[in-house]
């Protein structure tokens, strides 16, 4: 039987980060991937990395992140392609209106640096493709995005420099527990003794979880996500909408990344490629067009490079879960992000790894404990209108 200090399920961005954290305390690390890294959430993202629009128990390790964006790439000697370009939510009408000047008041109070754009001039002083019809907007200059294809490799080469195994097409289908302590993890193709075991695989985590009788009650939306050819560039702040239907940012090639917001999902995730696949419909994408076109003019003269759906792991309060599962010592959950885990992975890795030395949390996670759930319904008629993505 191979033993291993730590075993990652999941090579997305919290798995891949967490990898390349653990590596650095001289521990013997394995990821396990069901796929290839990226597969899911981490390849399908808009990869924005924002602070703004989070709930205030997220913003403390938004804030500790974007420190850690601006150095990574050196940290990982390899790219990111991180920008610091700000991050605009737009108002389109009185009530969108009135949901930016709520949370601009909101967030100040919260620490953020963020202003309130109260006229189209002002808008467009900060971004001159955008429609003159908006009304208003938020601004948070220190808000940006990176490119997550490029990060997620330099996360795992630096792994792999720091003795990192990446075991990918190999699913992890149970955890052993024994005496309330992990023992071993059974995947498709072989056992392998662990002291810890770390779930970060996004919306499969309850096929695990639920090998030792545990849960995260858990919705999976899907969001359209519609990719153009490379045009001038437009944009450079990443762009969202009041009421979240909207996000989109200029990737540095040229490329638009345009997403809808939380649509019903039908459940049917395909391979293609041998890659997980979630099939979206003309209507989601005609209506994701038609937003993006009234929000950037230009847009309508680009062409279409590709389309895909994003299924989003989302709690009923739109919160990560990053917790011991005290069951069973030396398990430990991180998921649930909800749409926008991207920009905090590496807050996420720096708080797993003080939770596997035993240390206080560089940040707080008391938001974020597993058995908050515990007596709550889970979510009512307007849930997917609770929290922001891109
Ligand atoms: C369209 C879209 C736009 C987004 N925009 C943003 C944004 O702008 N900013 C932001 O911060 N966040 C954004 N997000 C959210 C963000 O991308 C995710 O929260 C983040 O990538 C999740 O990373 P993860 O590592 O938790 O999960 P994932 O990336 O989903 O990784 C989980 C991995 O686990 C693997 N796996 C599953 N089960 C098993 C198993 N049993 N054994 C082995 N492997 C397994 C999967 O194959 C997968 O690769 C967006 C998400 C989507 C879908």
């Amino acid at each position: 039987m191979d033993t291993i200090d730590v075993v990652i399920v999941g090579a997305g961005i919290i798995g891949c980060s967490t990898a390349f954290e653990l590596s650095k305390l001289g521990l013997k690390v394995e990821v396990i991937e069901k796929h290839k890294p990226g597969a899911m959430g981490s390849g399908w993202t808009l990869a924005g990395v924002r602070q703004s629009g989070r709930h205030e128990s997220e913003i403390p390790l938004a804030k500790y992140s974007v420190k850690e964006w601006f150095t990574l790439s050196d940290k990982l000697d390899g790219k990111t392609l991180y920008k610091q370009e700000g991050n605009l939510r737009l108002a389109r009408n009185e009530d969108e209106d009135k949901r930016i000047k709520n949370l601009v008041k909101e967030q100040k109070s919260n620490g953020l640096e963020i202003e309130y754009l109260s006229s189209s001039k002002e808008i467009r002083d900060v971004c001159p493709s955008l429609s003159s019809k908006i009304i208003s907007a938020s601004y948070c200059p220190t808000d940006g995005h990176a490119d997550s294809k490029e990060t997620l490799s330099s996360y795992v080469d630096a792994g792999k420099r720091n003795g990192v195994i990446f075991s990918d097409n190999e699913e992890v289908l149970e955890i052993s527990c024994i005496n309330n302590k992990i023992n071993s993890i059974k995947t498709t193709k072989r056992v392998i003794s662990c002291k810890f075991c770390i779930l970060a695989n996004g919306i499969f985590c309850n096929k695990i979880l639920k090998t030792i009788g545990k849960k995260i009650p858990l919705e999976i939306p899907i969001v359209t996500v519609i990719q153009t050819e490379k045009t001038a560039k437009l944009l450079k702040p990443v762009i969202g909408v009041a009421n979240a239907s909207l996000a989109m940012r200029q990737e540095n090639n040229g490329y638009f990344r345009i997403s809808s917001g939380f649509q019903d999902w039908n459940g049917n995730l395909k391979l293609k490629n041998d890659m997980p696949y979630a099939e979206t419909t003309l209507e989601k994408i005609q209506s994701t067009i038609n937003q993006s076109i009234e929000v950037i003019p230009e847009l309508k003269n680009c062409s279409i490079k590709s389309f895909w759906g994003g299924l989003i792991d989302l709690t009923p309060d739109a919160l990560p879960v990053i917790d011991y599962v005290s069951e069973c010592e030396g398990l430990i959950v991180a998921s649930g992000f909800s749409g926008h885990g991207f920009g905090i992975a590496p807050a996420i890795s720096g708080i797993i790894s003080d939770l596997i030395l035993n240390k206080k949390t560089r940040l707080p996670i008391n938001s974020f404990t597993l058995h908050r759930f515990q007596n709550q319904n889970i979510l009512n008629s307007d849930k997917y209108d609770l929290t922001l993505h891109g």
